[in-house]
């Protein structure tokens, strides 16, 4: 795709400049405390990043702001499971329907005992029992190396988050030995959860998840870098799940409201792919009810709707705003 004319450019940082400002002071929602570590999240903070599968990036507020990425990590891990196990192992452990629950519902489906999907809490242990390797720093390895692969820059494990999460971590505990008892996760149940809660853990900032969005956007492939990251034939799994699923229990409003795949994590980070054409990421602490973060999802929608971007918009017959203005 060729690079943006400087004058598109222009529009689109112009654009989200426009969406910073417009909800900079909306003060709605709550920074998460179940985490302990995670309320001392400075609820001011607000950024915005954008990046085009033709490696264009435009940024606005404090998109500079380590935070960590939570659930956003289990879209990215999902892939990861897929390609190291295959679709038909993977969905011996794990489904691909959305709950209609929180996040961190003790459930499972009534036959198959399988967590009904790979972006709530259950699926995504489960993923990470089947991503973890012999070793729990080995693991942990092979998942900040491709995160750092996505992202275009080294990133490391918040080991206070890491620490905060793995002391009141009891819920996800109590859903690991339930599917320990379904024989959906091994008993290696300590080894997963480690590698669970330091996926969560991971240091990011708002352009490090535009960009690992943007690769998964780009086949894979990382826009600025141009190195391979994800296999392509994995990632319309991922997107459909993203889709279904990402938003929590707001899965289906979001997917009517914005029309994209994306995934939010109670840091108060958002992720939203456009097949083929750009990442965009909102990060914003404070959340709401169902844990996905008030200005994010404002921005999101903003966005979204001013680039034409949902899946079915009616402008969308194969192309979209920003792909005529790229
Ligand atoms: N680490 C968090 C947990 O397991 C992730 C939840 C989220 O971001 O939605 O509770």
């Amino acid at each position: 795709m060729a690079i943006a004319s400087s004058s598109a450019s222009a529009q689109i940082q112009k654009l989200v400049d426009a969406t910073y400002e417009k909800y900079k002071d909306v003060d709605d929602g709550a920074v998460a405390t179940y985490i302990p570590e995670l309320s001392k999240a400075n609820p001011d903070h607000f950024g915005i990043c954008l990046a085009t599968v033709g490696g264009e990036v435009f940024t606005a507020g404090d998109w500079e702001q380590e935070f960590t990425i939570q659930s956003i990590s289990k879209a990215f891990a999902f892939q990861m499971a897929l390609e190291e196990r295959g679709r038909e192992e993977v969905a011996k452990h794990v489904g691909v329907e959305p709950s209609g629950d929180a996040f961190n519902a003790i459930e499972l489906e009534a036959t198959t005992m399988r967590p009904f999907n790979p972006m709530i809490n259950a699926g995504a242990i489960a993923v990470s029992s089947l991503i973890k390797k012999g070793s729990p720093e080995e693991g942990v390895r092979g998942f900040v190396k491709r995160m750092e692969k996505a992202a275009g820059r080294p990133l490391r494990i918040d080991e206070s988050v890491y620490m905060s999460e793995s002391q009141t971590g009891n819920r996800n505990r109590a859903i690991a030995y339930l599917m320990l008892n379904c024989g959906i996760i091994d008993a290696e149940v300590d080894h997963t959860l480690h590698q669970y809660f330091s996926q969560c853990s991971l240091l990011v900032n708002t352009k490090d998840l535009a960009m690992m969005t943007a690769t998964l956007a780009n086949l894979g492939v990382n826009p600025v870098t141009k190195t391979r990251v994800f296999d392509f034939q994995f990632i319309k799994d991922v997107l459909t799940v993203m889709f279904t699923c990402g938003l929590y229990d707001y899965a289906g409003e979001w997917a009517y409201r914005v029309g994209l795949p994306a995934k939010s994590g109670v840091g108060g980070g958002i992720i939203s792919v456009v097949n083929r054409q750009l990442g965009l990421a909102v990060y914003s602490p404070k959340l709401d009810a169902r844990g996905n973060s008030v200005r994010g999802i404002l921005a999101c929608k903003e966005l979204a709707s001013h680039l034409g971007l949902h899946a079915f918009e009616f402008t969308n017959v194969g192309s979209s705003f920003i792909e005529w203005l790229i």
